[in-house]
């Protein structure tokens, strides 16, 4: 099925969009970790919400995304891995699947995690962000995993049912060693452990390597005031698009993603 919105993260960005794009009915499917475990989800009573003060994040979430469901937003739980634009069409890798949408609108929030020495060079060449999607090419062999992701113990498990000898690392201070592929990998105390494979699993991807080819500014995605990034297709909200880093404004941003992608379509037809 190609859906007309592709969402990914199920924040208040991510979530709004989707719920407006049911109202202007158009199908929608967000692609995301679970919801309810993003640090929002921990946080305690808010007081600058507009119109609910004192709502918990988790309360916060929990009526975002019903309220997506009653209006028939579809939900993917899993890590989008890379977005594609293709002219009309935009795929979203989720784990080992694909989706297929005619927009994307990405809200992913903020990216915590600051790519380590090497990830960039050896990417695709040792380096992996998806032990089931490409574990088997690692069958015998020895990998490192490191990452916070919500199915890394699933992910590092799979790897050892598959015969890899799996050493898990801390992501902090680790760098990735080798030329033309992964030999090894340093870690904080300076440590070096020899390896053919790495799998960073972590719970969200920066944006640049997320969708190659997107112009970002000190690791935020460029939009302009419709929410429209450097590529077709592709709009952002929330976090991810910078200061301030606050509920009104991603809720607010992802209604306008929304709309944006839509009126963007209908020129299209
Ligand atoms: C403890 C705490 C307290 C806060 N208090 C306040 C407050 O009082 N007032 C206020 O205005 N703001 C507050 N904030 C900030 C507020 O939570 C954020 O501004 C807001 O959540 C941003 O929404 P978002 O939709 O852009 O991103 P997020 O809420 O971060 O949601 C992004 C979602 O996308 C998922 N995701 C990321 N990458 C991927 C991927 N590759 N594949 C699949 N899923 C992915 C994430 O797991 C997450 O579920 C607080 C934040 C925290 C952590």
């Amino acid at each position: 099925m190609k859906y007309d919105l592709l969402i990914v993260g199920a924040g208040p960005a991510g979530l709004t969009a989707a719920i407006h794009a049911r109202a202007r009915d158009k199908s929608a499917l967000v692609i995301s970790n679970d919801p309810l475990a993003s640090p929002l989800g921990k946080a305690p009573a808010m007081a600058n919400y507009p119109g609910l003060p004192g709502v918990t994040g988790r309360e916060l979430l929990e009526g975002l995304v019903r309220q997506a469901q009653d209006l028939g937003v579809e939900f993917r739980q899993g890590r989008a891995l890379s977005v594609m634009p293709m002219g009309k069409s935009v795929m979203v890798s989720v784990e080992n699947d694909a989706v297929e949408g005619r927009a994307v609108i990405l809200a992913p929030g903020v990216s915590r995690a600051a790519p380590l020495k090497g990830e960039a060079e050896l990417l695709g060449r040792g380096v992996s962000y998806c032990a089931t999607c490409d574990g088997m090419f690692y069958r015998g062999k020895r990998v490192v995993c490191a990452g916070d992701a919500p199915n890394f113990d699933e992910e590092a498990e799979f790897l050892r049912s598959i015969g890899c000898q799996v050493e898990v690392k801390r992501l902090a201070g680790l760098s990735i060693l080798g030329e033309d592929g992964v030999t090894g990998v340093r870690d904080a105390k300076g440590e070096e452990t020899p390896c053919d494979g790495v799998f960073l699993l972590r719970s969200s991807i920066a944006p640049a390597r997320l969708v190659p080819g997107l112009e970002t500014e000190g690791g935020y995605i460029k939009v302009d005031g419709r929410m429209a990034t450097s590529l077709p297709g592709v709009y952002a909200a929330g976090d991810c698009t910078g200061q301030p880093l606050q509920l009104a404004k991603a809720a607010g941003q992802g209604q306008i993603a929304a709309h944006s992608a839509i009126e963007d379509m209908g020129r299209e037809g």
